[in-house]
């Protein structure tokens, strides 16, 4: 378990960073907080040459609010930043919710969010609620930039649609639209920290009567190699009254969609059942908030 030589590059500005990552190629991997790249370094799955620390970036950092368009998260942002912004846990509650599972308190303190997409782990917290909440991410290098929506960045499992010499340096969200709520949720085999055997945010937005589903969202992780947007879902329940029959038909729906494999973790039958549960009861928790704002 011992890390093999590198070189290691700390940029204090994104132009320096973008011009390391263009000029070391390949053979560089970026470092944000660590929490996966070291260890796969560690296990000799990956050995770099190079390492370009992002940390030190300010463009790279922070939280901000675009009133009535949105909010711009940083991609070195750190999760335990996102889990107690108090502009995330009133815009984008769902994400809040995920941020505050990830893994433990340390982790969360070094871990960000750019690097738990980078890392394109099926079972990965906080790709499933950016993804209910429309969230697109900026893909920059030194000779341009380019946004994507998350669910189109992330391909499978730790395969994303970063390009050579690109860095993701921000996910922006739109701002939500009015009557509406996001939740998240997931299940794991232990209350403690675990790796997620099903996991799963809706987002979901009503009429001015405060009954009918105007839009909605929900989207499922851990069941295939990129989070899985139901398609099912929103077909029965848009444009309909909300009521206890529609979210059985909705929740039977999201579980004929998931495709979970069988692993260490949880068996692929037990994951379909688990997603029936949670979509139930995440539909009625957002349904329930989106009554109240
Ligand atoms: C004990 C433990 C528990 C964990 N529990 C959870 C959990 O419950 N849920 C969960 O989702 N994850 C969990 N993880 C995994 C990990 O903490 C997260 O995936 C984390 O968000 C990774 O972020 P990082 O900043 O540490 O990424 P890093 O390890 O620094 O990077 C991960 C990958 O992304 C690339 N990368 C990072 N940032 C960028 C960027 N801006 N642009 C381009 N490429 C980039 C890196 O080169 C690397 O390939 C856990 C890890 C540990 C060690």
């Amino acid at each position: 378990m011992f890390l093999s030589d590198f070189e290691y590059f700390a940029p204090k500005e994104a132009g320096e960073a973008f011009a390391l990552i263009g000029r070391l190629g390949s053979n560089a991997r970026v470092l944000a907080g660590g929490t996966d790249l070291l260890l796969m370094m560690k296990e000799k799955m990956i050995e770099p040459q190079y390492l370009i620390d992002i940390n030190a970036v300010p463009e790279f950092q922070g939280i901000s609010d675009l009133p009535g368009k949105g909010a711009v998260i940083g991609a070195a942002t750190k999760i335990s930043e996102v889990e107690y912004s108090p502009l995330v846990k009133e815009k984008y509650f769902a994400l809040h919710q995920a941020a505050g599972e990830l893994g433990s308190v340390q982790v969360r303190t070094m871990a960000t969010m750019g690097g738990n997409s980078c890392h394109a782990s099926p079972a990965a917290e906080t790709p499933t609620p950016l993804v209910a909440l429309g969230a697109k991410v900026v893909l920059a290098s030194a000779t341009g930039e380019r946004q994507l929506p998350l669910e189109e960045f992330i391909l499978g499992n730790r395969k994303t649609g970063l390009g050579e010499g690109e860095l993701l340096t921000k996910f922006i969200l739109p701002e939500p639209a009015p009557r509406s709520a996001s939740r998240y949720g997931y299940i794991g085999l232990r209350g403690a920290m675990e790796i997620d055997a099903v996991n799963m945010a809706v987002n979901l937005v009503l009429e001015t009567d405060g009954r009918t589903v105007k839009d909605l969202r929900l989207v499922m992780g851990s069941v295939s190699p990129r989070p899985l947007i139901s398609v099912e879902v929103p077909s029965i329940l848009v444009g309909k009254q909300f009521d206890d029959a529609l979210v059985e038909e909705a929740a039977a729906a999201a579980c004929g969609e998931a495709k979970p494999i069988s692993d260490i973790r949880a068996s692929a039958e037990y994951r379909r059942e688990v997603v029936a549960v949670l979509a139930r009861r995440l539909l009625h928790e957002a349904f329930n908030a989106a009554q109240e704002v």
